[in-house]
């Protein structure tokens, strides 16, 4: 297919250092070459996002010294690839890295003085490393011979919620997109933005959640009408199982917007949650493909499911460090307003349920949450609903799903589930089935997560050898 626009997004990996970035940009640069429009957006540095925010921790704890140190540390590298991507030591890049470094440690200084680290806070540290890498980013494209400008996430047009740590585009994100890029792009300018962060309508910087980057790539993709986006990354595609866990894993040629977003809710950590669902209305494509491997097709994520005769399933999954809380006692037997309150006081949290599960006399009730979030949970619960209730927290679970959405109608894929677990000797915490039926998730302790996610992956014939005698 001849493509006329394209929004590429570049995560950690492809960007740790100049070498990487270099490679990165000449996959933008051979489809810019072929006429192809490009929007480049980028993730910050490997490691990078983790170090800002163990820094910022740091400087609250009182350590300022330590925060000194790193973010010295990132000076140090960002200097350098802009050095090696052949940054002259006084050019513009250089000079704003300098200075955004500078604006790093006063916001640093500020948490240490306060000994305070709001989301708000926390959310202007964290955003720098994509701010940093941008301008890399820039100097490996003109080093291409492209013209090339960098934008945050706020100049190239998107605005947030306030909702600093887990921010949502506000509805006239994709007009501004449209009028900030459009120009750029017309001149024969790439733009490349910053990933992962936005604004708020008044100016303050927010981040989408971990893993955003992928999110902004297609809020750019809805906003530019792009054929597709292609999220390049440091593994073949999506693949049936993390390939940290399952060596045997191998890629999936094509999943639909439905089983991706069941796959990263449940913990596949290869795209944010949220990345499809700008593109959802529209239909554009998204592909994740491998930054070392660029023939390689990778994997088309789209509206339809593509589902093969005997593999209802498709890949298997895994979210750790979760929590089960357990609500029992008298008082939730045959009251119905107690199990309402109860949802109510986590909806009030804003707190992620992953799993829930009640017996059917009602007088238990199973909630699964991430162990983060498992003490405002707790205090919630004991807070806002009443009646004599037994509350408490089972910690060291993980939950495992399976999805395809060849599941639908089919009978026996539960089965073969229970049985590989239970032949692994896995012992089932809590169970639950979501109504698209492109799921089954079950509870599990945390420590034979990773063999229940062998066992599984085997049982449903999902493993390259698995393929090989099909
Ligand atoms: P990027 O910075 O490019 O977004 P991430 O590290 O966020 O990269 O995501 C890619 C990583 O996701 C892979 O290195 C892999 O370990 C992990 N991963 C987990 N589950 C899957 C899966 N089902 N398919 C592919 N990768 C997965
Ligand atoms: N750098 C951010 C993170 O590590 C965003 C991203 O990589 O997509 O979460
Ligand atoms: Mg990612």
């Amino acid at each position: 297919m001849a493509y006329s626009l394209l929004v590429m997004k570049f995560g950690g990996t492809n960007m740790q250092d100049a070498q990487a970035i270099r490679h990165s940009a000449s996959l933008a640069a051979r489809s810019i070459r072929e006429g192809v429009k490009v929007v480049v957006v980028v993730s910050a540095m490997a490691g990078v996002t983790n170090q800002l925010l163990g820094l910022a921790d740091a400087a609250q704890r009182g350590d300022i010294a330590t925060a000194n140190d790193e973010i010295a540390a990132l000076r140090t590298r960002h200097f350098a690839a802009a050095q090696e991507l052949g940054a002259a030591p006084d050019s513009e890049v250089v000079r704003e890295i300098r200075e955004l470094h500078e604006t790093l440690r006063q916001a640093v200084y500020g948490v240490y003085l306060l000994r305070e680290l709001t989301p708000r806070s926390r959310d202007l540290i964290v955003a720098f490393g994509e701010r940093f890498s941008a301008p890399l980013m820039r100097l490996a494209l003109e080093g291409q011979g492209l013209l090339a400008h960098h934008l945050t996430g706020g100049q190239a047009g998107i605005t947030t919620d306030a909702h600093f740590g887990n921010a949502r585009p506000l509805p006239g994100t994709y007009e501004r997109i449209r009028d900030r890029l459009g120009g750029l792009l017309a001149a024969g300018v790439t733009p490349v933005v910053a990933g992962f962060m936005g604004e708020t309508e008044e100016g303050a910087i927010t981040t989408l959640g971990r893993g955003g980057t992928d999110f902004s790539a297609t809020i750019i993709g809805k906003a530019l009408g792009a054929d597709e986006v292609w999220a390049w990354k440091d593994v073949d595609g999506v693949m049936s199982a993390d390939p940290r866990v399952v060596p045997d894993a191998r890629n999936i040629e094509v999943l639909s917007y439905g089983e991706v977003m069941e796959l990263a809710y449940f913990g596949a950590k290869v795209l944010h949650p949220l990345a499809v669902t700008p593109l959802q209305e529209s239909g554009i494509p998204l592909r994740v493909k491998s930054a070392a491997d660029p023939d390689f097709p990778g994997t088309l994520v789209q509206e339809a499911a593509h589902n093969e005769a005997g593999h209802p399933v498709k890949a298997v999954t895994a979210i750790r460090r979760v929590s089960i809380i357990n609500v029992t006692g008298a008082g939730v037997l045959g009251v119905p307003e107690v199990v309402a309150s109860l949802f109510e006081a986590i909806a009030r949290e804003n707190i992620t349920l992953l799993m829930v599960s009640q017996s059917s006399s009602m007088s238990n009730v199973s909630l699964a949450v991430q162990s983060a979030d498992a003490a405002r949970t707790l205090d919630a619960l004991r807070r806002r609903v009443t009646g004599e209730l037994n509350i408490e927290e089972q910690p060291g679970v993980a939950v495992l799903a399976i999805v395809g959405a060849g599941m639908r109608g089919q009978k026996g894929v539960a089965a073969r589930l229970f049985g590989a677990l239970a032949a692994a000797d896995v012992n089932i915490l809590m169970i639950s089935q979501g109504s698209s039926e492109l799921n089954i998730s079950v509870a599990l302790e945390d420590a034979q997560v990773e063999r229940a996610t062998r066992a599984v992956h085997a049982a449903f014939g999902l493993g390259q050898t698995a393929a090989a005698a099909d």
